[in-house]
């Protein structure tokens, strides 16, 4: 019997993944339904800063300009400290905008999402996805549902796509198995400075711990600092996390800590404990994951949001050309992002000699250039500037 079906696509989770990856699908004509269980514009744990490619793809699908002009400021250089060793490289715009940018997530979020109802699709929010609906054959058919008011009800769809972050309930129905790549972690705090002479990106690492500094909206700069979890918690526990942040921020470079002490603080520290690197199964019938829902990796290398709009585009890409079937998307995105991963799961480990942290700085540098060939290929170009 031919099955009935409320939506082509049902995509959970609403932000850098699934508002993207929904947008695509509704431009393409799809009749998709988005659910998060968040309010709209809100924040999320991230320091959220954007590195080449995930410039490249705001700019490629013509978003980078209105972040821009929204107020989120360029980068346009990186420095880099590793023990008493300083350097420094230019970041090349892309062809409409700055090549690095660190758009609050509140911001750039609202913003996908925006774009995505702007295409056609339906977005609930305080919505929760409670548990997957199989047709005979066991192919996932829809989910299961909780509104605001709290009423469970049921939707059927061709296709599910679980973006439901790292910890996605989603996969956990599925059933989808998990592979730890690494299992070296850093514990990470993060807050806001008013630091607004700060225009270029920063990261400084001494053995067992570094700091970062960017430039984010509103004359602010994100301050984050890692270390071994152990060592985190220990911190944790005597100075509560700002006192943590600084005090750390004191051992890396007592003149950053000085800085950061006499600049004003808008929002509490924030901590994550830290995660292994890890990737799940990530595709069956009737259902994929993308974005942290689909593989993890140690924010070190800020670089999760270049994989949700990786991911959100080149799942849009496989449904349309198979007809929703996604075991080409998880293929390749497992062959494109397997060095990438494996070098961040050794990156998250900062008790090694300062000369080798150096060298795998740029070998993921190298790794990131061979990742934006790979989406301007797949995706067409991304008009990047000479
Ligand atoms: C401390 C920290 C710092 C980071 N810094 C950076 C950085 O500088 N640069 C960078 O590129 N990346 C960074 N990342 C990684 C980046 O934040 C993630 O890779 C990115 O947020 C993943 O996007 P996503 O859309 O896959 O998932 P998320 O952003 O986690 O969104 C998932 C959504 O799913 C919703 N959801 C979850 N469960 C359900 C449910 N049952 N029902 C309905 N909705 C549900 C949630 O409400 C949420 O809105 C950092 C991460 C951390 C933890």
């Amino acid at each position: 019997m031919q099955q009935r079906f409320d939506r082509d696509v049902l995509v959970i989770g609403a932000r850098c993944a699934g508002a993207a990856h929904a947008r695509l699908l509704a431009e393409a004509g799809l009749d998709v339904l988005v659910v998060d269980r968040a309010e709209p514009g809100t924040d999320t744990l991230s320091s959220h800063t954007m590195t080449r490619g995930a410039v490249a793809q705001l700019s490629r699908w013509g978003m980078l300009r209105g972040l821009v002009d929204a107020g989120t400021p360029g980068i346009a250089r990186s420095v880099f400290r590793f023990g008493e060793t300083e350097s420094a490289i230019d970041i090349r715009p892309v062809a409409d905008g700055p090549g690095m940018i660190a758009t609050r997530r509140w911001k750039l979020d609202a913003m996908l999402a925006g774009a995505a109802e702007e295409a056609g699709a339906e977005i609930r929010y305080k919505t929760a996805f409670r548990d997957v609906i199989r047709d005979d054959a066991g192919r996932v058919a829809g989910v299961r549902l909780a509104g605001p008011e709290g009423w469970d009800y049921s939707v059927r769809a061709r296709f599910v796509v679980g973006a439901d972050g790292l910890r996605s309930s989603f996969a956990n129905a599925v059933g989808a198995r998990e592979r730890v790549i690494g299992e070296a972690r850093l514990a990470h705090i993060y807050g806001y400075f008013a630091l607004p002479e700060q225009r270029d990106n920063l990261v400084a690492i001494v053995p067992g711990l570094s700091i970062g500094l960017t430039p984010t909206d509103g004359g602010m700069t994100t301050v984050i600092v890692s270390a071994e979890p152990a060592r985190m918690r220990d911190e944790m526990r005597k100075h509560g996390a700002e006192g943590a942040l600084l005090k750390l921020t004191d051992e890396i470079d007592p003149v950053l800590g000085a800085l950061l002490r006499g600049a004003q603080m808008t929002e509490r520290a924030r901590l994550f404990a830290g995660h292994a690197t890890m990737r799940r199964e990530s595709s069956g019938p009737g259902w994929a994951l993308i974005g942290d829902a689909g593989q993890f990796r140690d924010p070190v290398t800020a670089h999760g949001i270049t994989d949700a709009f990786r991911d959100a585009e080149h799942l849009a890409a496989c449904l349309l050309e198979t007809g929703y079937d996604a075991t080409g998307y998880e293929r390749e995105r497992d062959t494109v992002t397997d060095p990438i991963f494996a070098l961040t799961a050794q990156m998250a480990d900062h008790d090694r000699p300062m000369d080798e942290i150096a060298a795998q700085f740029i070998q993921f540098s190298k790794l990131m250039r061979d990742e934006q060939a790979w989406m301007d290929r797949r995706f067409g170009p991304a008009q990047l500037a000479a």
